[in-house]
């Protein structure tokens, strides 16, 4: 082992120390006293970490462990009675791939091919994931004598009396069909409490003064545990049954009909579980939930995937603290927990300087993430956070990622303060004040930013149309872009999570980017933006930085651009004094550097004039009448010209094609007498390949 291999051991093992902490205290937060303080997804992502640790550096692994163990002890308060069989919980899958391989290590140890058998037996039986609390009931010669909650797993509390106020667990079991109730029977399923319940409770709590409830399953939970089991009747809790923990006297062969046995019996079963015949089934179902999960009267975060055959379930064995064969399949978490690496300061369009953390990577709600917002500088100081913490990023709505919350107990005392700016990083003046903000103290600074991104984007330069003006400025308002140079930075999962960005039209943006970055030299000189340099002298300069560089490259064309003197570039055709000292400032100018060196990054690839049109109007004689969206005359001639073509100022007889624009003079007339073959300008741009 190297020196280095050694220290990122060690280092692997603090952190393994200090999650087990963190997520032994949340866990505690969570069962023990109803009251979480982070999310169920930020809580899942710390576990996921540390089990991927475990499994890193085995010599690490540990009994006891939070990865090993469920749940957490019970409360003083209530009587303890362990439980016949443990009360496992289960493993989560969050994508197709998850479940996929759930289902491979589950034929693994069945030493049975499973997704083969799609025409007999259903293989799967899917059941909603409902966000409350587990509960065993237990049932002599049919009548209820003890409900008992998770607790750890082993050892539950036993709250019967709180029970019986629930309405949908029946207090007698009935032989209602042809299954016999046995004289003692283990009934386990959930406790839960509707949306609409936990907004009328919430809203009392906050008219006394009271903190509200984070969820329905906590509210539920909480009220599952009142010593007075008459506060516990006012909350109305309901139940699901689903499962059977006791060996019946008869047989059994899916967990199908567990539910039909249950419901014969009088027990509530949810009506929403389906079976599945393949996998591609159970994601159509999940997805199919995760969209209309809001019309559900109560939560559910995702879906309980069993194997449907019950010797098959047994047969799977159970794996540390979950049986194998079945998974958790949950929606999309909007929360997970990361690394800030940095923090950039972009300037918005009215000169407001927004930090914006750069992340690890991280999956949250389906996308990877990797910038978050810090909103402002008071932010920073509210939150304390600072490079290199572990910190919760949120996906809500329709903004981008933000960061909620500091893990300060993950910290290993390297990380470092972030800085408050003092200049701005646009044009170098001074920062001032404004109210939480902190604003560019050039006024003009924000928008002349705007308009240069909005000119980098425009036909004539980089040509990105999905970039129009509202866009640029939501890009700039959320922090996404600081410059032209971040618009090749961005991910999908940047833009999508934005309002009217699906995912659909993120792809979109993202695709037409990517194109852009091959671009022909005139059109990327253009559109730097330098001032006084149009579209013809961005070509003449085009031509002679082509003379004159050894490869066409973002940093070689800054070379010679740098390499012109004055009188050099006075030489050029059109370029007076004004325009050549304006050349010569900008490129030397240190803040344009910043945007160069992210275009170098870019790797923008620069190409010649195009290659493309190259002889598509070879012969023929051209003529344009009207105005073009796209082109000046000359450039559009400039454009026929490389194609091979001819152009002609008027219609005779000798023209081959006429283009018309916006507004055509007679012209348009003349080549209709003549039979002329007529262009539109998009069909030019077209035919041209550009
Ligand atoms: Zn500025």
């Amino acid at each position: 082992m190297t020196a280095n291999q050694s220290s990122h051991t060690a280092h692997a093992g603090k952190r393994i120390e200090q999650l087990r902490k963190l997520i032994a205290y949340h866990r505690t937060l969570y069962y023990t006293f109803d009251a979480p303080e982070l999310s169920d997804a930020a809580f899942d992502s710390l576990v996921h970490e540390l089990e991927a640790l475990e499994k890193q550096f085995p010599q690490y692994a540990h009994a006891h462990s939070p990865t090993q163990t469920v749940g957490a002890a019970p409360l003083e308060e209530f009587q303890k009675a362990p439980h016949e069989t443990p009360m496992l919980s289960f493993t989560d899958a969050f994508s197709p791939q998850e479940l996929s391989e759930w289902l491979t290590r589950a034929e693994n140890y069945t030493h049975q091919k499973l997704s083969t058998q799609e025409n007999k037996t259903p293989l799967f039986y899917c059941e909603l994931k409902i966000d409350g609390l587990a509960i065993e009931l237990i049932y002599e010669k049919g009548i209820l004598i003890q409900a008992l909650t998770r607790g750890d797993g082993y050892i539950g509390e036993d709250v019967t009396v709180q029970v019986r106020t629930i309405a949908d667990i029946p207090q007698q079991l009935e032989q209602l069909g042809s299954w016999p109730v046995p004289p003692k029977v283990i009934i386990r399923g959930e406790v839960y409490l509707t949306k609409d319940m936990l907004s009328r409770i919430n809203a009392q709590q906050q008219k006394e003064g009271k903190k509200p409830y984070a969820n329905t399953r906590n509210l539920a939970a909480g009220s599952l545990r009142q010593l007075d089991p008459t506060i516990t009747a006012s909350r109305k809790l309901l139940s699901f049954q689903y499962d059977i923990a006791s060996t019946l006297p008869f047989t059994v062969a899916t967990h199908e009909q567990y539910h039909q046995v249950l419901a014969s019996w009088g027990c509530t079963v949810n009506p929403h579980n389906r079976t599945a015949k393949a996998l591609k089934d159970v994601y159509a179902l999940r997805d199919a939930w995760e969209k209309k999960r809001d019309k559900l009267a109560y939560e559910i975060d995702g879906l309980v995937v069993l194997l449907n055959n019950n010797e098959l379930f047994t047969r799977a064995g159970v794996v540390g603290r979950a049986p194998r064969g079945a998974i958790a399949y949950k929606f999309k978490a909007l929360e997970a927990t990361t690394i800030v690496r940095g923090v950039r300061v972009q300037v918005g369009r009215t000169g407001v300087l927004t930090p914006v953390a750069e992340l690890d990577p991280v999956l949250v709600g389906g996308v990877t993430i990797t910038n978050a917002t810090l909103h402002n500088f008071d932010e920073i100081k509210r939150l304390d956070v600072r490079m290199g913490d572990t910190v919760v990023v949120t996906r809500s709505g329709d903004v981008i990622p933000k960061i909620t919350h500091v893990l300060t107990q993950l910290r290993t005392g390297k990380e470092k303060a972030i800085p408050i700016p003092t200049k701005c990083p646009i044009d170098g003046s001074l920062v001032v004040a404004d109210g939480v903000f902190l604003k560019c103290s050039n006024k003009r600074c924000g928008a002349r930013n705007r308009n240069s991104i909005i000119h980098f984007v425009s036909r004539a330069a980089f040509d990105i149309r999905g970039l129009g003006k509202k866009i640029v400025d939501r890009f700039l308002d959320e922090g996404l872009i600081g410059d032209a140079g971040d618009i090749f930075f961005l991910t999908q999962g940047d833009i999508e999570n934005l309002e009217r960005f699906g995912e659909k039209s993120a792809t979109n943006l993202i695709q037409e980017i990517s194109d852009a970055e091959k671009i022909t030299l005139d059109k990327f000189i253009y559109a730097l933006g330098i001032p006084h340099v149009g579209e013809e002298t961005a070509r003449t300069l085009a031509k002679k930085i082509q003379h004159d560089a050894k490869k066409l490259s973002v940093p070689e064309i800054m070379r010679v651009l740098q390499s012109y003197s004055l009188e050099i570039l006075q030489e050029l055709p059109d370029v007076g004094p004004k325009v050549a000292q304006s050349i010569y400032e900008w490129v030397r100018d240190t803040h344009n550097q910043i945007l160069i060196r992210k275009l170098t990054e870019a790797h923008i690839a620069l190409t010649q004039k195009s290659q493309k049109t190259g002889g598509v109007l070879k012969g023929k004689i051209i003529c344009i009448t009207g105005t073009l969206s796209n082109f000046s005359r000359a450039h559009a001639k400039t454009l026929i010209e490389e194609a091979g073509g001819t152009f002609h100022a008027s219609v005779t007889g000798k023209v081959n094609i006429v283009i018309a624009g916006d507004n055509p003079g007679s012209k348009l007339n003349q080549a209709k007498d003549l039979g002329i073959e007529v262009w539109n300008e998009q069909m030019f741009i077209q035919k041209l390949g550009l």
